[in-house]
This record gives structure tokens, C-alpha cells and sequence, in this order.
């Protein structure tokens, strides 16, 4: 597997604000923050994504999402904070190593996220879309 930046800091190659890790995760701040605080939190298996990361690494990293949050909030005086998880190039991922994003937000910030485009259903088709997602299941 192609190597990314974020397991070259995983292996301490590169210097990185390391605010958490245990054997499976590691937590460090972004560099280019969204908010002050902004913190990404990813295994440290390689994998590129949502889509091919093992379970277990999965679950381990949502571990220390949730220890983290609070702590983050916390410091940093933030009301709020916001996950995210970019998956793929359509959905604007930068580093192919899985990664969530803890954002922390602040009433009246400018993030955005109430900005994102709705786009309705037609009549039917949500419940059409559900029973497709759903035999797919089986
Ligand atoms: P994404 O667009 O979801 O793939 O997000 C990648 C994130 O990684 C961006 O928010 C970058 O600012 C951040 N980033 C890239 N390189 C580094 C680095 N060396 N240390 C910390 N954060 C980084």
C-alpha cells in the first residue's frame, strides 16, 4: 500500500503535535485548522479510507474520538464540535489515511456546516432508495 504522510508521523518520521496514543490510534492536531484546536484522529494500521479500514481499527479510533471530545471542548472553551470524515477524492480527501476531523465549534462561528445544500427527495423515491440500500444489506 502507497505510503501517506499520516503514517510517516504514525512512525514518527515527521514531527507532528501528538496529543494522544495508544496502540491502535493516534491523535494529533491539524496544521491547518478549521477552528483552534482542530484535531485529526486516525489509526495506525494503514488502510486509505472508511471503505477499507479493518473493523477493529475502526472502533478503536471512534474509542479515542469519544475520550478526546470532551477534553478538546474543554480547552479549548468550545461549545460545541463538529465530526468529519472525508472519504474519497469526490468528497474532497486530501490524505488517503483514514482520518476523523474534531472540530470544535463556537455559537455564531463560521463554519458553515448550516450551509450545505439540501437536495429533497421526489415523490417516492426515499422509500425506493431505502429498500435498494437495505437488499443490498442482505
Ligand atoms: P482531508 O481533506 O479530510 O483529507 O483532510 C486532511 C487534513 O490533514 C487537512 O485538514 C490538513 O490540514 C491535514 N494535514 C495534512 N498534513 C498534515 C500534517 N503533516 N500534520 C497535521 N495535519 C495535516
Amino acid at each position: 500500500m502507497e505510503d501517506s504522510i499520516f503514517m510517516k508521523i504514525v512512525r514518527k518520521e515527521i514531527p507532528a503535535q501528538i496529543l494522544y496514543e495508544d496502540d491502535e490510534t493516534l491523535a494529533f492536531l491539524d496544521t491547518e485548522p478549521n477552528a483552534t484546536g482542530h484535531t485529526l484522529v486516525i489509526p495506525k494500521s494503514p488502510a486509505h479510507d472508511i471503505f477499507d479500514i479493518d473493523e477493529k481499527s475502526w472502533l478503536a479510533v471512534m474509542k479515542t474520538v469519544r475520550m478526546l471530545a470532551p477534553h478538546i471542548r474543554d480547552t479549548t472553551g468550545a461549545a460545541g464540535m463538529t465530526l468529519a470524515m472525508n472519504n474519497g477524492i469526490a468528497s474532497d480527501q486530501t490524505v488517503f489515511h483514514p482520518h476523523v476531523h474534531l472540530i470544535p465549534r463556537h455559537h455564531d462561528d463560521e463554519f458553515g456546516y448550516e450551509l450545505w445544500k439540501h437536495h429533497p427527495y421526489q415523490e417516492g423515491e426515499m422509500a425506493k432508495l431505502a429498500t435498494r440500500i437495505r437488499t443490498n444489506l442482505s
